[in-house]
């Protein structure tokens, strides 16, 4: 398959990339491809300019500040992987990032790539939701922030506008009280998943859970953080019993079927996952009391 043609721009700095894409109709920003191409080549996407930042050298890089987690929008899915710090300071983007693909597209696929092509159960999106995540815009009108619940916009699209520029995401760390666990369900290792959950617990000294968080993915076009439920968590002993009886909740959640899954499918996985991703969190966050 071939792309529909396109004019190629190849800006240096991230104020020519803005400049670039004030000017021109139709424009995509490429990013590391792997969505993109692919969907240009079925021509699904058929942009007339493609403005590639990929030699915009101050887009790639990964720090720790105050707490959060800063990546520039060009960061590579396997810089992240490969992170110590990132192992360290946030161990549920890494265990998700294992999910991402396959090594060969996360060499290629950056953050802002994965947020910004919004797949419903893109597992970085997952886990932006699961930490309340924010992203950066900026376009010759300046910057904003924007938080992760508020980029989707519909399916696999975003709230930014056409001449915007994802340049930044910020993670706020967990605790490091807070135990994690990262789930999904897929056909084959390195698909999509079909839903996917993710969890932080943390233990109080008598063992209860002081809280917990949760992201779900999959059942509709975002991933969803079922509050209620996480709210209810609290207080509660960490059993079996209680971890299953909080998961039957989230086939309350709205799901979607398409021509592959029923949404009652997707609500099955989603309970199945949810009691996972709790159970094997609750488990770490037990080690963690007792370390
Ligand atoms: C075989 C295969 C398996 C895969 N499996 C998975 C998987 O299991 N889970 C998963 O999450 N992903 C998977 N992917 C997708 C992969 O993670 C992509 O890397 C990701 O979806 C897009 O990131 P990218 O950097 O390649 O972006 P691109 O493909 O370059 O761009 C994607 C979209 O985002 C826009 N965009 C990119 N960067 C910016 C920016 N900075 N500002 C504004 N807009 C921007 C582009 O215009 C485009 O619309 C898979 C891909 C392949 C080829």
């Amino acid at each position: 398959m071939k792309p529909a043609p396109f004019t190629y721009h190849d800006p240096r700095s991230t104020a020519e990339a803005i400049d670039t894409l004030a000017t021109l109709e139709n424009a995509r920003v490429l990013a590391g491809g792997q969505s993109l191409m692919p969907m240009m080549n079925f021509r699904f996407a058929m942009p007339d300019h493609l403005v590639d930042i990929n030699k915009i050298e101050e887009l790639a890089y990964l720090r720790v500040e105050n707490d959060t987690l800063r990546c520039g929008a060009m960061t590579r899915q396997r810089d992240l992987e490969l992170s110590t710090e990132v192992g360290e300071c946030c161990p549920v983007l890494h265990e998700a990032l294992g999910h991402v693909g396959h090594r060969q597209t996360r060499n290629r696929g950056t953050i802002g790539g994965s947020l910004c092509h919004l797949d419903p159960s893109a597992e970085l999106l997952n886990v932006a939701m699961l930490l309340g995540a924010s992203v950066h815009a900026v376009s010759k009108r300046g910057t904003r922030d924007i938080a992760i619940a508020e980029l989707p916009a519909g399916y696999m699209s975003t709230s930014l506008e056409p001449d915007e520029l994802l340049y930044a995401v910020s993670l706020p760390l967990p605790a490091r009280d807070e135990a994690h666990a990262f789930v999904e369900f897929a056909r084959r290792h390195g698909d999509f998943a079909i839903v996917a959950c993710s969890a932080l617990v943390r233990l109080g000294r008598d063992g209860d859970i002081a809280s917990a968080r949760l992201a779900i993915s999959g059942l509709t076009h975002a991933p969803v953080r079922p509050l209620a439920l996480e709210r209810a968590l609290a207080g509660q002993k960490p059993t079996g019993a209680t971890l299953k009886a909080a998961a039957a909740e989230v086939t309350k959640l709205e799901a979607v079927a398409d021509a592959y899954v029923t949404a009652e499918y997707r609500r099955h996985l989603a309970r199945v996952l949810t009691f996972r991703a709790l159970e094997r969190a609750a488990m770490r966050a037990q080690e963690k009391l007792h370390a």
